[in-house]
């Protein structure tokens, strides 16, 4: 990896539900890799930057919305590496700039605000020259899969029957499936509504067009992206007060919340030692109302 990933660990979470079923529980903790940038991301750029510092004076381009963690992941790994960057932003300038574009500019991102029709006709590109290397929004690339793919090295040591992780592009999804054995099941818990096409996604990112060891959890987006309940809230309250845990409302906690409901309802077989990837994205709970979390 580019970036210092001493930091990372994995945890086994203790709790009399899992030893009621008899299931082991471990968190992989990306998010220990940065507090502000979340942890897949670094992952889903790794080659896209290896290909760029090779070469001398090439810059960067990428896309994002007013609060990509894919945006803001890319300022502060250009930074890093000393690339230039340029983020191109979703709709016109706002009068105030969201945090995440604050922090795009501080490390150093320049921004192009574009409408939303033309933000769409090219924020799916990936095409390379002489001067620039353009990244897709989110990382949704074959090229973003091989980087997320290198998360897998980092539970290589446990004997691994389940690995779970949220869902947005479905770019780190593709990258656990490359690496996974045919013995581990990997488990998808998606944080948009009507999220139907990950099999289509999967095709484009993996080049493979079976996934049998693919679980898809499709009931737990709470209302869509972003969206969430009480009962959300309080399962990562209790995540904290326990394990001290942190988990994000957008993608983390939904997948904890997915999985917790799946051990109580048996999905997962007796003896089954289920990894967690913690993806990060902590810094998106300082949209909730003060009080909400009580971390
Ligand atoms: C972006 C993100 C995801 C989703 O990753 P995809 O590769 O787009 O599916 C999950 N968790 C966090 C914290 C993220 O920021």
């Amino acid at each position: 990896m580019l970036f210092d990933t001493n930091n990372i660990t994995i945890n086994e979470l203790k709790d009399p539900l899992f030893t009621l079923k008899k299931v082991k529980l471990m968190v992989l903790r990306l998010d220990k890799i940065h507090p502000i940038v979340s942890g897949n991301k670094l992952f889903k750029l790794h080659y896209f930057l290896e290909q760029a510092i090779k070469i001398p004076n090439k810059s960067i381009v990428t896309f994002g919305g007013a609060y990509s963690n894919h945006l803001v992941a890319t300022a502060y790994a250009c930074k890093r590496l000393q690339l230039q960057c340029k983020g191109i932003v979703r709709g016109e300038r706002p009068p105030v700039l969201s945090h995440t574009l604050k922090a795009c500019l501080q490390y150093g991102m320049e921004l192009e605000f574009v409408t939303r029709e033309l933000y769409s006709s090219m924020s799916q590109k990936s095409e390379s020259d002489n001067e620039k290397i353009i990244i897709p929004e989110g990382g949704y690339h074959p090229i973003g899969a091989k980087g997320a793919s290198l998360i897998m090295d980092f539970l290589q040591l446990e004997k691994v029957s389940h690995i779970c992780t949220a869902v947005g592009t479905a770019t780190t999804l593709a990258g656990l499936i490359l690496k996974a054995n045919n013995d581990q099941r990997i488990i998808a818990v998606p944080v948009l509504k009507g999220f139907f096409d990950i099999p289509e996604r999967l095709e484009y990112l993996t080049g493979k067009i079976d996934f049998p060891n693919l679980t898809i959890l499709n009931e737990y987006h709470f209302g869509g992206y972003a969206k969430k309940s009480n009962d959300l809230l309080f399962l990562m309250n209790q995540l904290y007060e326990k394990f001290e845990l942190p988990t994000d409302f957008v993608y983390t906690g939904k997948m904890m919340f997915g999985i917790w409901d799946q051990i109580k309802k048996d999905f997962f077989p007796e003896g089954s030692i289920i990894a967690c990837i913690h993806t990060g994205g902590l810094q998106g709970n300082d949209s909730l109302p003060a009080g909400s979390l009580i971390f």
